[in-house]
């Protein structure tokens, strides 16, 4: 048996102080100085280790906000001078899909490469838009069998990337043809470009580096691969904003490469192959009403791999009323499968993975695997105010951020990642990642069981009438 895929992870600690959810408003001013405070006990110190802040605080009110909210102090002051807050800047962050808890939880995954544990129980809605509609059957949990990331039991994480053969022809015993090359990737996560404002300092070079120390791939712009040390490991994909097979090498000598789509895309795969027999062609379309079509059209003609590009928020580019990748993945990956050639092109969903789960999702939607760029910049203690694409300073001067240091978060991040994907995979009763792709045997849809449950009585929802 081959050894185990693991990805190590090393505390790092965050450069900025993260900004966090609970606080504690202290009403100091009837405060009768107890000698034995219950500040003194909490037993996460954040009253020692947040002096130095409350110091300095010239009015009457303390906020702390690393609060864990177990309560105690608030309970336990005799003059009930503690009251547990809500930090108005954390509401702050993010937006409506980048929430402020996703953003907090990203933090705390890349710091200490760990499994988030909410405590109390889930606080959240019974269900929500896009991805918080599917829930994944965990119903195999209680067997013995889970024992994924601990145990004795391999789980595989790992996918291919390129052009499958329909079915295997034999000559006296011996294979007919030659099947086409293929990329693995030991975790179905690629890394995706990052948009301009967020390519600052050594940001794309340290992606890259990170990309290459957990052995998965990064997409980077031409420019940007040439000088790449990620590059040079093999593993980096040259995005070939116009590929002239003509000129000399587009690519260099990288085994995948990636272009946009176009009316002459095939031609211009098989010239980029023309030279490199070993090389695999990802081929980035727009993911819009029409990308299901597409897909298969590209799919027949031979395309290697099709990479959906969707918008940062998940959802079809295009339309007035956008699906959620959600939709539009079931949509490419039933009609691959009705045509009969689900298993000869690799679908590679981007935009709008935002979590570990939703890499398991995009899979039993019909995706083999993702790519993702927000979680990285998030990784980074990013917090998504969007100051930089206004031009204005940088709360958390990324542009000088310590390569090293940013390599270690991403790392982490990806570890807690794939930890998750290991957990999720185990309680599933799934032993390897390919098998998870279109399984929706394996899950459960809201409108589905809304429909089983209520239709009947209630007809369908106007929305959907
Ligand atoms: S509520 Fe708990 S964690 Fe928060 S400051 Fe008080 S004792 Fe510490
Ligand atoms: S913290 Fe704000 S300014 Fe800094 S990179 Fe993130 S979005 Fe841009």
């Amino acid at each position: 048996m081959p050894a185990k895929y693991a990805i190590h992870h090393k505390t790092a600690k965050p450069r900025f102080r993260p900004i966090g959810k609970l606080g504690i408003v202290d009403w100091r001013e009837d405060c009768s100085s107890c000698h034995n405070c219950v500040k003194r006990d909490c037993v996460y110190r954040l009253y020692r280790d947040e002096a130095d802040t409350l110091r300095d605080e010239a009015g009457y009110l303390d906020y702390i906000y690393q609060c864990k909210g177990c309560l105690n102090c608030v309970q336990n002051c005799t003059k009930n001078i503690l009251t547990r807050v809500i930090n108005p800047e954390f509401l702050r962050l993010g937006d409506g899909y980048y929430t402020p808890d996703l953003i907090l939880s990203t933090w705390y995954q890349a710091e200490t490469g760990k499994i988030p544990v909410s405590g109390a129980g889930y606080g959240g809605p019974f269900s929500g838009p896009g991805f918080d509609s599917m829930w994944t059957d965990m119903s195999e949990i209680v067997r013995p069998t889970r024992d994924g990331i601990h145990g004795r039991e391999y789980i595989s994480t790992g996918v291919d990337i390129g052009r499958k053969l329909p079915h295997l022809a034999f000559d006296d015993g011996r294979l007919k043809v030659d099947p086409p090359p293929l990329a693995e990737t030991p975790l179905p996560v690629l890394f995706d470009r990052i948009p301009r404002h967020w390519n600052r300092g050594a940001v794309t070079a340290l992606i890259a580096s990170a990309a290459a120390e957990i052995g998965t791939l990064a997409v980077l712009d031409e420019a940007d691969h040439r000088e790449n040390e990620a590059a040079a490991r093999g593993r980096a994909i040259p995005f070939l904003t116009a590929p002239h097979p003509e000129t000399a090498q587009p690519g260099g000598a990288a085994t995948l490469v990636m272009i946009p789509d176009g009316p002459d895309v095939l031609e211009a795969q098989a010239a980029l192959k023309a030279d490199h027999p070993g090389r695999i062609v990802a081929i980035r379309i727009p993911a819009d009403p029409a990308a299901a079509g597409r897909v298969a059209t590209l799919a027949r003609d031979g395309a290697d791999a099709i990479f959906m590009a969707f918008d940062r928020h998940g959802r079809e580019n295009g339309s007035a009323h956008p699906r959620h990748m959600r939709d539009v993945l079931r949509d490419a990956h039933t009609t691959l499968v009705r045509q009969g050639i689900r298993d000869e092109v690799t679908l590679i969903a981007s935009g709008g993975i935002a979590a570990a789960e939703h890499v398991a999702k995009a899979i039993i939607c019909g995706a083999d695997l993702v790519a993702i760029d927000v979680p990285l910049i998030l990784a980074l203690e990013c917090r998504l105010c969007g100051e930089c694409e206004r031009g204005q300073a940088c709360p958390i001067a990324l542009e000088e951020i310590d390569a090293e240091f940013g390599v270690r978060r991403i790392v982490n991040l990806m570890a807690a990642w794939h930890s998750q994907l290991l957990e999720m995979l185990g309680a599933m009763g799934i032993r390897e990642v390919r098998r998870l792709r279109g399984e929706t045997g394996r899950c459960m849809f809201f409108e589905d069981l809304e429909r089983d449950t209520f239709g009947r009585w209630f007809g369908k929802r106007k929305a959907d009438a």
